[in-house]
């Protein structure tokens, strides 16, 4: 693209494109050249040297290019900003009782049966979980067995699936 100062009789400067000095000429000579400002048809071409429109091409890359890795950065520090926190923290809850229910033995509605003969010596002593009336809790408690009542969400009553 060859881009050329132009002027019009009356001194409107402005710029021409063409595909080449012999565009420009043709396009002169066949009177399809006029000024924009006054339309007047009298349009020369003015001495300064002419020069390649390598400038103008590349502009419209770079703004283009700009905007897409903002907007995409943006919309990516957003949506996990605003989900990632609680996510990470339900997902270290749930591996934490996975965890728990992994080392543990499930012993049922036996366990407090199971965590007194633990306390008193009376079998081996291991991880155990299970069910406890509130009944058996507070006996167990009166009776200085620790117990920790854990609620286990949904759709972990069975990890090992
Ligand atoms: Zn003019």
């Amino acid at each position: 693209m060859l881009v050329l100062n132009l002027a019009c009789e009356a001194g409107h400067g402005f710029e021409g494109w063409f595909g080449s000095a012999a565009d420009f000429e043709s396009q002169q000579q066949r009177g399809l050249l006029s000024c924009p400002l006054c339309n007047s048809a009298q349009v020369r071409r003015m001495p300064s040297a002419p020069r390649l429109n390598l400038s103008a091409a590349a502009e419209p890359v770079a703004p283009a290019a700009a905007p897409a890795p903002a907007m995409s950065g943006g919309e990516g520090s957003g949506g996990v900003g605003a989900a990632a926190l609680p996510v990470a923290l339900q997902r270290q809850v749930m591996q934490a009782v996975r965890h728990l229910m992994a080392n543990t033995e499930d012993v049922g509605d036996r366990f407090a049966e199971e965590a007194r003969r633990i306390h008193y010596g009376e079998t081996e002593a291991r991880g155990i979980r299970g069910q406890a009336t509130p009944d058996e809790a507070s006996a167990l408690a009166e009776e200085g067995i620790e117990v920790v009542a854990l609620p286990v969400p949904d759709g972990l009553k069975d990890p090992l699936q």
